[in-house]
Order: C-alpha cells, then sequence, then structure tokens
C-alpha cells in the first residue's frame, strides 16, 4: 500500500473523513469528522484563532492606531 500521498501528522488519515475547510483564507485547513471546531453560521473553522481571522478580528494594543 502506497502511502506517500498522505501527510505526515494526520490522525487516521484513512479513516477521518474531511467534512469541511476552514473558513478562515488564511488557513483552509481540512476538518475531520469528529474534531472540535468553531462554527459560524454556515461556516466551520479549526479553532477560535482562525474564527476571528476569517471574520477579520485581530488582536491590538488598544490605544495604538
Ligand atoms: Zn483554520
Amino acid at each position: 500500500m502506497n502511502l506517500d500521498r498522505f501527510e505526515v501528522g494526520r490522525p487516521d488519515p484513512q479513516e477521518a473523513e474531511v467534512l469541511e475547510y476552514c473558513a478562515n483564507p488564511n488557513c483552509g485547513g481540512e476538518i475531520y469528522e469528529g474534531q472540535s471546531v468553531v462554527r459560524y453560521g454556515s461556516d466551520l473553522c479549526c479553532d477560535m484563532k482562525c474564527f476571528a481571522n476569517a471574520i477579520g478580528a485581530v488582536t491590538i494594543v488598544a490605544g495604538e492606531n
């Protein structure tokens, strides 16, 4: 069996089904069945950081522009 096309480090690449892709255009990561994700409307994001990025929220220092 040729496993070369599977990336290293994914949990159970043969079993985890890709359901969706992260709504953060800078990420676009695959979201697997059973993964804990952030839902935003009909979109899914990998985590809160991607969610914030997807809606254009960034961390700044208050008072600085
Ligand atoms: Zn993401």
